[in-house]
């Protein structure tokens, strides 16, 4: 027997169904129509030609395979059975049918649909005289023979479809008339006859053999899977090269006959953009008097499905319940197709509707409401995309193409460049310092601050800006983790040529003209694609409270075994932190406390940097420290409030002292009040800071050893905060968390014990346990930022409470690429040449030594104290990739941005539905273990 290429269904009988395989085989819209009819929804009888044809027909350059048309010809003729219409008829009404194209994938460019194929020009001739030419049946026919003409004209004979609208659009105007349906049958008879020399200009004509229509038409559906359009869409979804079609033959129903109780329509079974399910007043679209495309096509006025209730009641109940059975089959929202013919449904098409990141959380979790799904299910069809959209305000894209501009016009950073540092968008005019940011803020004016890269100098200017974008620096740089721990969007490593002398942007256009964006034009910074554009983009709205969201995170922090924290900075911060589902602080970086004023004329900076500069001036250097102590403890009380009881982890000075410094030269005026130092001397000083490698050099813990006086002082505002705060309570007692950053040598550590150990006693602070009443308690940790602190993990553990991974410094010092240039500079290289498969700023590699970093920390440092936490607090914390390599090597806790904790939720959610708790230490340690055997020889 030959191949079996085609399934059958009809009347309640399907040769296929919606099985996976099925899908595979047939196409999904081949399969679904199989499944609504097995399970007996009003789907007018067809057959689906295998996808296997498709790719026989590419193989076989064109032919279709031998046995064919046979399986065919046997097809049409059991539809002729079933329907009892005849597929060449000129006695009765003849059998018509539909071709459409439907792969496994959806896939746009691919030919949509030919209808009423079958009707000869004799057919027509018959049918009109059969129905004594009378006006209604004359016209609906010819009506069925002028889509054929264009349908098949198009999509057969590649004939412009412009050409047909041009005559189509072109009688209508002349005739005046503007709605389609009162056309009359002599017009449709003129517009068949111009279609007819229009076939006959273009060397064609319409095969008379209902036959040989059909089998053109299944072959422009074969040739159109291989069509450049489907071809470029696969490459760009990076889908395999060739992806075979189904083709589906469909007996016609008429949504065209009549415009009384015929129509045709569009829906979903929830609104695609809110996912609500309002059966009240449905979401989609019906049209009395329409066939096929009509409804999306916009060339005509359509209703929402609700009117359906007056017009064709009862297909409009049967509608609403087939919504219900498909949603029960499927457990997915449904994007269907139907046709009202003579009052009765017909079900057409049913896929899986896109939605919006909102439709898809807020659906997903209604479903599991009503039973449908449970919440495995809704967890893991949740992706961090649809919790952007929720988290923060985005470019609308959408009303950019209504405002008909094109993306490719607009953006500056074109050919990829650009990382998409922190999430959402951003709209203000561009400027180039700190200064004229501030200005425009004054004045209420939006700005985005555009730099070469930032320092820590530009803060004042980055926390006021709608966006910020750079031409350098990579997803760890400066600017790149102060804009995610504020939440602002940002954009890094452009490689725009950004001038912040002649502030202005110069750039090549897509048509190779070079543009020029000066100060104060409006640009847009699309933080979650890496994009800057060049136009005022609107922005849709978000909110910390949104319902969905935090509902939707209700069903996660059950399931989640990774715990998550923030990383924050101030009160503000940590607030934002908890709004999103935070339990505790992963880490609060106190430099950044010195470089934001919270109090009118603080003037941290000063302060800070006063400090430094009056080295051994003692008296100056105390009040320095003074002042600098009042305002941490400030600061730490303010977040005591809003965390109460709750841990956070709070990191002792990390920057290097020239940092601090940066933009000291612009104030030495009050430098030298403050230090009563000349204005020379304080230029040499702030030289003489100057390292060839700061981020080796002297910075973080080793800061803290030469520097004592500003770890002590740090210390006692921590202490003291919490001391204050426990006493003002009778609840809920803090444990402040002290971690030293950088580590790398139990000494180091030891100095530190000392020192913390000192200042605690003196108020009354021990070290271990959590505070009580009357009991105050404190924690000793430390980063793992360095590889040598992995090797030296069970002595650090041994002499620490608990550890966390600032996976920025450890990939930097793990495979020693810089994190402020290595992705602007070689990294797009080696990702090019997959030399790494993503820029390991960006994403830990799963098999890469900075994955190897941690599991051997863990298991060492474990090893010595089982039940030591660790967690990680570098901007890997955020990134879905990289938080599975945080649970296979079974973290405590994450710590991304604010904005990101609901991610970082998910993803520890779905992680701990479907991988083992820590699966990576063990292959590590096996690893490990069978390698030291073998080269010991045991
Ligand atoms: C890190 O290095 O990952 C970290 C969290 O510290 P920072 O980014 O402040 O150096
Ligand atoms: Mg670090």
């Amino acid at each position: 027997m030959d191949k079996k290429f085609i399934y059958f269904f009809g009347e309640g009988q399907a040769e296929g169904d919606a099985s996976d395989e099925m899908i595979r085989l047939l196409g999904n819209k081949g399969a679904q129509l199989q499944g609504m009819t097995k399970i007996g929804l009003p789907v007018p009888p067809g057959f689906t030609i295998t996808t296997d044809v498709c790719d026989y027909y590419f193989e076989h350059d064109g032919q279709l395979p031998e046995g064919l048309v046979e399986q065919v010809r046997a097809n049409i003729s059991r539809l002729e059975q079933v329907t009892g219409y005849r597929f060449v008829d000129i006695e009765q009404d003849p059998l018509l049918v539909s071709a459409r194209s439907g792969a496994a994938v959806s896939m746009p460019g691919m030919m949509e649909t030919i209808l009423n194929i079958g009707l000869s020009d004799k057919c027509v001739d018959a049918y009109i005289e059969r129905h004594g030419n009378k006006e209604q049946p004359k016209k609906f026919i010819l009506d069925c023979q002028r889509r054929l003409y264009e349908m098949f004209g198009q999509n057969v004979y590649g004939i412009e479809r412009e050409k047909f609208r041009k005559i189509f659009d072109g009688f209508k105007e002349e005739a005046g008339i503007q709605e389609e349906t009162l056309l009359t049958s002599s017009h449709l008879q003129t517009i068949v006859t111009k279609y007819k020399q229009l076939y006959k200009e273009n060397g064609k004509e319409l095969p008379q053999d209902p036959l040989q229509q059909l089998t053109d038409a299944v072959k422009a559906v074969e040739e159109s899977a291989m069509g450049e359009k489907a071809r470029n869409y696969r490459k760009a979804e990076g889908l395999p090269e060739k992806v075979g079609t189904g083709v589906n033959i469909q007996t016609m129903v008429y949504g065209n006959e009549n415009i009384t109780d015929c129509g045709t329509g569009v829906g979903f079974t929830r609104d695609p953009s809110t996912g609500i399910n309002n059966r009240q007043n449905p979401y989609g679209e019906f049209l009395l008097g329409g066939q096929g495309e009509d409804v999306v096509s916009g060339s005509r006025n359509v209703f929402s499905i609700s009117h359906m209730k007056q017009s064709v009641p009862q297909a409009y109940d049967e509608l609403m319940k087939v919504c219900d059975i498909l949603e029960q089959r499927i457990k997915r929202v449904q994007d269907y197709e139907f046709t009202v013919w003579r009052g009765k449904l017909y079900m057409l098409q049913t896929r899986n509707g896109k939605l919006t990141g909102r439709a898809n959380v807020r659906s997903s979790h209604d479903m599991v409401r009503e039973g449908l799904i449970d919440v495995r299910d809704a967890v893991l069809r949740v992706v961090p995309e649809n919790f952007e959209q929720l988290l923060h305000k985005m470019i609308d894209y959408e009303a950019m193409k209504c405002d008909g501009v094109q993306l490719d016009e607009v953006v500056i950073n074109r050919g990829g460049a650009g990382v998409a540092a922190s999430p959402g968008g951003g709209v203000g005019k561009a400027v180039f310092d700190v200064k004229t940011a501030l200005e425009y803020k004054e004045r209420g004016e939006p700005v985005i601050l555009c730099r070469l890269e930032t320092n820590p100098a530009d803060y004042p200017g980055m926390i006021v800006s709608e966006a910020i974008a750079t031409a350098r620096g990579g997803k760890t740089s400066h600017a790149a983790v102060v804009a995610r721990n504020k939440g602002i969007p940002c954009v890094v490593g452009t490689g725009v040529d950004i001038d912040e002398e002649s502030k202005r942007i110069t750039y090549q256009n897509n048509k190779d003209e070079t543009v020029t964006i000066n100060e104060g034009d409006y640009i847009s910074v699309d933080g979650s694609a890496g994009r800057i554009l060049n136009y005022k983009a609107s922005l849709t709205e978000p909110s910390p409270d949104d319902p969905d969201l935090q509902d939707f995170l209700q069903l996660l922090y059950p399931i989640a075994k990774m715990r998550v924290y923030a990383n924050a900075n101030d009160s503000g911060e940590a607030a934002r932190a908890l709004q999103f589902g935070a339990e505790g602080i992963g880490l609060a970086r106190t430099e950044y406390m010195f470089l934001e004023d919270k109090l009118e004329g603080e003037n941290r900076q000063l302060a800070i940097q006063s400090w430094i500069l009056a080295e051994e001036e003692e008296v100056v250097k105390l009040k320095a420290l003074e002042r600098l102590e009042q305002m941490q403890k400030r600061d730490f009380l303010e977040m005591y409030s809003v965390m109460q009881d709750k841990p956070i982890i709070i990191r002792l000075l990390d920057y290097p002292l020239h940092e601090l410094l940066s933009g000291a030269k612009a104030h030495l005026d009050e430098l030298s009040e403050a230090t009563k130092l000349n204005q020379e001397h304080l230029k040499q000083r702030i030289d003489g800071y100057h390292e060839t490698n700061p981020m080796l050099g002297h910075r973080s813990v080793r800061l803290g050893i030469t520097h004592p006086e500003i770890y002590r002082v740090q210390v006692r505002a921590i202490l003291s905060a919490a001391e204050e705060f426990n006493n003002s309570t009778d609840k809920k007692y803090l444990t402040p968390h002290i971690e030293i950053p950088l580590v790398c040598l139990v000494n180091e550590v030891k100095n530190m014990e000392q020192l913390v150990g000192e200042e605690a006693e003196k108020l009354g602070f021990s070290r271990g346990g959590y505070s009580s009443k009357g009991d105050n308690r404190y924690l000793l940790g430390i980063m793992y930022e360095l590889s040598g602190a992995s090797f030296e993990a069970d002595s650090l553990a041994q002499v620490s409470d608990f550890g966390s991974f600032g996976t920025n410094d450890l990939t930097q010092t793990t495979m020693g690429w810089s994190r402020e240039d290595g992705s602007a500079t070689f990294m797009p290289r080696y990702v090019g040449q997959g030399i790494v498969g993503e820029d390991p700023f960006i994403t830990i590699d799963k098999d890469g030594p900075v994955a190897k970093a941690m599991a051997h920390a863990v298991l060492l440092a474990r090893a010595a104290k089982p039940d030591y936490e660790f967690g990680i607090c570098g901007e890997h914390a955020a990134d879905p990739a990289s938080l599975e390599v945080c649970y296979g090597v079974g973290l405590s806790n994450v710590s991304p941005a604010p904005n990101q904790v609901p991610i970082a939720w998910l993803r520890s959610a779905q992680l701990s539905l479907t991988k083992e708790y820590g699966n990576m230490l063990n292959e590590y340690a096996v690893k490990a273990s069978t390698s030291f055997s073998k080269s010991i020889g045991k």
